[in-house]
């Protein structure tokens, strides 16, 4: 038995085998072999392997996605029988004598560099693509995973998580996370709040000395985990686990009633999201809205951009499913902790004060525009709202304008119908706090980001596991930036909801309340948590009146 301690990212108790997780991005290295033929059945067997693979992953995505947009599975698998690949790699192994691997990444690198290199831009797209085949083939081949089929649902142990690798996880197979680095506030940690999985950072182990399929249970009440446990805490685990069903089971009640105190007063509950996933989870939990889809998360875990009509399918398919209620989708916040290759983002001192959100749409409009274009289309497919993240001035904000008016223009020459929809902007800096009162004048309403807020407002990065201590988001500063907007806001008519984290703190229900905070947007989990606390707020005497005219 052994046990380490760290911070907990989400509460639960997760039992069962661990998992742990390497990154795939250390280059492959030569390795000399003598059985050229041998190497070559393993490539060819790795090879099957893969085409299974992707078989598996183009019919899930047929279902998730549609057809569409699983076809680049179809395509992939279709690469593997390529035999001017196949053959450059067997012929590396014959004549060279080099292990499979090292082949596979010198022939996908040829391969790759030879697309990039041609004039039509579909071929050109294909560059990615064959490393994307290529590195499949590779973890086949130095053992580094499993087919998705083949793994069990496990509790993930890793030395660091980023979020383009925990989007690319299957949610249904991950019991818990446990990380030696990460913060509380990292996107990584929020990720796990919104995939409901108990997960722990900061746990000073050595992935290395645990073995995948070594029994854990995580505890994310004490923060604890604990590896080859005793039967008797196994035992305990699985109390604790039926407790919590128990308490799940409680809130299920509270499905259908309104989130009204007990002295009247309503406050809208949505929910955050960031795929198909979660906006299912958002409607079994009952949110009324989705109040800050991170629309980022289409283009982490990919090798380019996502086009316009991905995206467009994308947004209609969360309005679809939302049925009218609001759906706000943010638009990209790529930067920071969310990086993706493709955008060749260069390093940055400061990443979290860096080149980043609406200054890389603001910079690079023909991302911004596609995007625009994609949201505007699918506003006509139902309740969308737009908003804009890290303002930090009235000019960005008039520069979105003219922005949004263009792609406006455009697609009514091109005969496409759409939708201008409401438009906010996020409250993330101290900036945009300190001019709220001139911001309010220019949109629909504000959406307060706590998370950045209190990085900025504390100086303090909220990536720092070591400064989680300091990170005090219900810090009184914070608080009074709140009631600031709220105020604003309200001045000049618009609502006003808050998106960050510190939304779902269920002691800070009625402090919102009470300054009039018209929305709050949690995880999906958190909402009947929240809906709890509200309605337990206000005075029991009026309460009595209300019970007789209420809904519940
Ligand atoms: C925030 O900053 O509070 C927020 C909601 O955005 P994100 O966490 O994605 O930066
Ligand atoms: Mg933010």
């Amino acid at each position: 038995m052994m046990q380490f301690t760290g911070k907990v990212v989400y509460k639960g108790i997760a039992l069962g085998p661990v998992r742990v997780w390497k990154k795939h991005d250390q280059p492959v290295r030569p390795g000399r072999i003598t059985d050229a033929e041998a190497e070559i059945r393993e490539v060819q067997r790795a090879g099957m392997q893969a085409k299974r693979q992707l078989l598996e992953l183009y019919d899930r995505a047929v279902k998730e996605v549609g057809e569409a947009d699983a076809a680049i599975f179809e395509a992939h698998r279709v690469m593997l029988e390529d035999e001017d690949y196949l053959e450059l790699i067997y012929s590396k192994i014959r004549t060279e004598l080099v292990n499979g691997a090292y082949a596979v990444a010198v022939t996908g690198e040829h391969f790759s560099e030879m697309f990039a290199g041609m004039e039509d831009e579909y071929m050109r797209a294909r560059a990615a693509d064959v490393i994307d085949v290529s590195n499949r083939l590779i973890r086949i081949l130095e053992g580094t995973e499993e087919a998705p089929g083949d793994m069990e649902p496990s509790i993930i142990v890793a030395d660091d998580l980023s979020p383009s690798e925990t989007m690319q996880m299957d949610k249904e197979k991950i019991l818990g996370f446990v990380t030696v680095r990460g913060s509380a506030n990292s996107h990584t940690a929020i990720l796990a709040r919104m995939m409901n999985i108990p997960a722990l950072v900061g746990v000073s182990l050595e992935p290395n000395q645990i073995r995948t399929g070594t029994r854990a249970v995580l505890d994310g009440f004490e923060g604890r985990v604990i590896f080859d446990p005793e039967e008797s805490q196994c035992v305990r685990a699985r109390e604790r686990m039926e407790e919590e069903w128990k308490k799940r089971r409680l809130l299920e009640a509270l499905k259908g009633k309104e989130n009204r105190t007990r002295d009247g007063r309503i406050i809208q509950l949505y929910a955050n999201a960031g795929s198909v996933d979660d906006i299912r989870c958002a409607l079994e939990n009952d949110a009324g809205g989705i109040g800050l889809f991170r629309s980022e998360f289409l283009y982490l875990g990919r090798d380019s951009f996502p086009t316009e009509e991905e995206q467009f399918r994308a947004y209609r398919q969360a309005a679809r499913m939302m049925a009218g209620k609001k759906v706000i989708i943010r638009t990209l916040d790529i930067g920071a902790d969310k990086q993706a290759d493709y955008f060749r983002l260069e390093k940055e001192e400061n990443p979290a004060m860096g080149y980043r959100a609406i200054r890389i749409c603001l910079t690079q409009s023909e991302i911004f525009k596609t995007q625009l274009r994609a949201l505007l289309r699918a506003a006509a497919f139902g309740n969308i709202s737009v908003m804009y993240p890290m303002i930090i001035s009235q000019e960005e904000v008039r520069r979105i304008g003219e922005i949004v008016k263009e792609v406006e223009a455009e697609l009514e020459d091109d005969g496409i119908p759409y939708r201008h929809p409401e438009q906010g902007i996020m409250i993330e800096t101290p900036a945009a706090v300190m001019i709220s009162d001139e911001l309010a004048e220019l949109v629909d309403f504000f959406s307060i980001g706590t998370n950045d807020l209190t990085q900025y407002t504390l100086a303090i990065d909220r990536q720092n596991g070591k400064l989680d201590d300091f990170y005090n988001p219900r810090h009184r500063a914070v608080l009074k930036m709140i009631e600031m907007v709220v105020e604003n806001a309200h001045r000049h008519g618009k609502w006003v909801g808050i998106c960050g984290e510190l939304g779902a703190d269920p002691d800070l229900a009625e402090t919102f309340v009470n300054m009039g905070i018209d929305e709050l947007s949690v995880a999906p989990s958190m909402i009947l948590k929240i809906r709890k606390a509200v309605r337990e707020i206000g005075d029991l005497q009026i309460n009595c009146k209300m019970a007789e005219n209420s809904d519940q």
